[in-house]
């Protein structure tokens, strides 16, 4: 391999895996060669109740872009993380919940939840809600989440959850945009150790920001004892109307193509979209991309922390895991409480055996020190996981030693709402992974690089990320807006998905993403990705966190902006921004030196913990009027401060 620091294979893990190299360059080019045979091959993972005779039916083409995949099949979700399991496995765990508070959890067995799942689908039903009615899920991570989720599967009903940080506000427009008459939400919801007020958020959501227009019926599980304001024509007690339930609810038949879900994505770079996944290829695809990408084995306890606000949530915690008969772990609280080791204190308590977290949970725990998880045991650890951002090197080697002991190999998984399921990644028993590299693509992925004119870029280099074949667990469209869908994804590459990140390919095939293709700066002439500028500020060691900006520059077209938020101990001064210029210098090169370093408490960030640099760039420009959608932002304070601090003053 052309690179220094490549970390191979373990034969000893590969021999155990689902995938070893020779497997994955087999299995890689028949689905690439043959994707009729391929997918129709592994179609077969899954229960259906008419089985498809059609496999793949897809165009990119811009004036016709329609994506079908086992069309003519049909199947029920639920049915098949559910019902299909009770023989073998009904007493096995399904859904381990470990509360905010440490003394509190639940595990959940696969009848156990399948009961649940009946009760709270004839109770939907008994609400009024029928087969592709839209359900709005605005909960906390409680088990009555994934129920709810599959409950909507079972009578045919498509959710659409909304992260329980998002505002009144941002609730209001989704739940209007998803025209949905029903809304399925907890009186608080516990983080930290505090209470939010959930409830108050949808009655405000209902009555004053215009959701009143179409929700009927709100449905409230009573998370905790405190009081709520109750609206009787309007709300419903979750457990009261789940006993008055059957427990008896035959699944839905579903043909392939019917939507699953909506979901907005993450709102880092504008307006969010709602993306809609169907049945049978998004189930296909997240259940192989779970055992394949984590080598998930049966009595394997695996753990996600994201929310299942996220469509991480979606894939990677419910859906894949549970249709591939897994034990997956549903974490309430927030990695800092009651203390920073909380994570380690969970895989210890648990024996959690995969663990799936995100960049910027890492670089939080990192600025903790070295013995931020005490003296947790971590032993029961085989592999880690990493999604949401590109990883920086320097946390990548930092949780591959501090969680993985050196010994377990990471998975950095590039994909996005959008693809439904893991796109480019390093299978665990197959690729020597580079820290800082999503690898290579998965099965019936091909991804390419093109210029900005379109041309593809052919062996090693750096350009547009597109996709140029359809795989089965792509969104289907925005919902209520398939123009919309075209012009965003399928209109500036003919022929393709553009993804909207850039990447470089390295002479061994590997890509490695370099940030939104938005925030690419053009500095005199050289094109420069975010991530290996902030990977470089990351390394240093009083830089906690970092994020790169262009702005309007006269000389260079544009220059380098800096925001560092430094790690404790260390205190801004003009030396150490000057130790910082000199540091990029050497690290990338003169090229990369930042023409200016605005030094922050803590950066704009999205809900899901990704930095918004679109806010971060209208501050770079001393244009800080229309900083544009800011509902998805986690604390809008920070916004306030850094503009108060900005160094660029037209
Ligand atoms: P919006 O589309 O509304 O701006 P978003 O793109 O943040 O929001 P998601 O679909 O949750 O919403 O995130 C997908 C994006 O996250 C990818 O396009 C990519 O930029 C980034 N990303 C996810 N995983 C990785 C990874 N492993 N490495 C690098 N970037 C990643
Ligand atoms: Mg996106």
């Amino acid at each position: 391999m052309s690179d220094q620091n490549v970390f191979p294979v373990d034969p000893a893990f590969a021999a155990n895996a689902h995938i070893d190299n020779a497997k994955y360059e087999a299995m890689y080019e028949q689905s690439i060669n043959d994707p009729e045979a391929f997918w129709g091959e592994q179609g077969k993972r899954i229960d259906w109740i008419k089985p498809y005779t059609r496999v793949k039916n897809t165009s990119f083409d811009p004036h016709n872009v329609s994506i079908k995949w086992y069309e003519d099949g049909t199947l029920n979700v639920s049915a098949n993380c559910l019902d299909r399991h009770l023989a073998t496995r009904g007493d096995q765990v399904a859904i381990i919940w470990e509360g905010d508070n440490p003394e509190e959890d639940e595990k959940i067995t696969y009848r156990d939840l399948h009961e649940r799942v009946c009760r709270f689908a004839n109770a939907l039903k008994a609400q009024g809600i029928q087969k592709g009615d839209v359900v709005t899920l605005y909960l906390p991570m409680i088990p009555e989440a994934a129920v709810a989720m599959l409950a909507c599967t079972r009578i045919g009903a498509i959710h659409s959850i909304v992260f329980g940080g998002f505002s009144p506000e941002a609730l209001a427009s989704r739940i209007i945009g998803a025209k949905s008459k029903l809304v399925v939400t907890s009186n608080y919801s516990l983080r930290g150790g505090k209470q939010v007020p959930l409830k108050a958020n949808v009655d405000a959501a209902i009555d004053d920001h215009g959701a009143s227009a179409c929700i009927e019926r709100v449905i409230v599980v009573q998370r905790t004892t405190k009081d709520v304001a109750w609206h009787e024509n309007r709300d419903v007690w979750c457990h009261e109307v789940c006993a008055a339930a059957s427990a008896d609810c035959p699944p839905e038949e579903m043909n392939a193509e019917d939507p699953l879900f909506i979901l907005y994505t993450s709102g880092s770079t504008g307006q969010p979209k709602g993306l809609q996944h169907t049945t049978g290829g998004y189930l296909v695809y997240a259940s192989m991309t779970h055992e394949y990408i984590f080598d998930y084995h049966e009595g394997d306890v695996y753990w996600c922390t994201a929310d299942v606000g996220w469509v991480t949530g979606h894939s990677y915690i419910v859906y894949g895991p549970l249709a591939n008969g897994a034990t997956t772990l549903m974490f309430e609280g927030v990695p800092s409480y009651p203390d920073n080791s909380r994570f380690g204190r969970v895989i210890e308590k648990h024996k959690v055996n995969q663990f799936y977290t995100a960049p910027t949970a890492i670089r939080a725990l990192m600025q903790q020190g070295e013995d931020v998880l005490g003296d947790s045991d971590l032993s029961s650890l085989k592999l880690l996981g990493s999604v949401g951002e590109p990883i920086n090197p320097e946390a990548w080697t930092w949780y591959h030693r501090i969680f993985g002991k050196g010994k377990c190999p990471i998975v950095d998984t590039w994909w996005q709402t959008e693809t439904g399921g893991i796109m480019i990644v390093p299978l665990p028993g197959a690729t020597p992974t580079k820290p800082g590299s999503a690898t290579r693509p998965f099965f019936g992925v091909q991804p390419a690089l093109v210029d900005s004119e379109g041309n593809e870029i052919v062996g090693a280099g750096d350009g547009n990320l597109v996709i140029t074949d359809s795989w089965p667990g792509q969104s289907r469209s925005i919902f209520g807006d398939h123009e919309r869908f075209v012009q965003t994804y399928f209109s500036t590459f003919k022929g393709s998905y553009t993804t909207g990140d850039g990447a470089r390919r390295d002479e061994d095939g590997y890509y490695w993403i370099t940030g939104r293709v938005d925030d690419v700066i053009n500095v005199s002439g050289h094109r420069m990705g975010t991530a290996e500028v902030e990977s470089a500020l990351v390394a240093h060691p009083a830089v906690a966190e970092a994020a790169v900006v262009g702005y309007p520059h006269d000389l260079k077209g544009q220059g380098i902006y800096v925001y560092v938020t430094l790690k404790a101990g260390y205190e801004q001064s003009d030396d150490l921004m000057k130790e910082l210029r000199n540091w990029v210098r050497s690290e990338i090169g003169p090229i990369a030196s930042p023409d200016l370093i605005q030094f922050s408490p803590g950066m704009p960030k999205t809900r899901s913990g990704k930095i918004m640099r679109r806010i971060l760039r209208k501050i770079a420009e001393d244009d800080f009027s229309a900083l544009g959608d800011t509902s998805t932002l986690a604390d809008p304070s920070v916004v306030d401060d850094l503009i108060e601090h900005r160094l660029n003053r037209k």
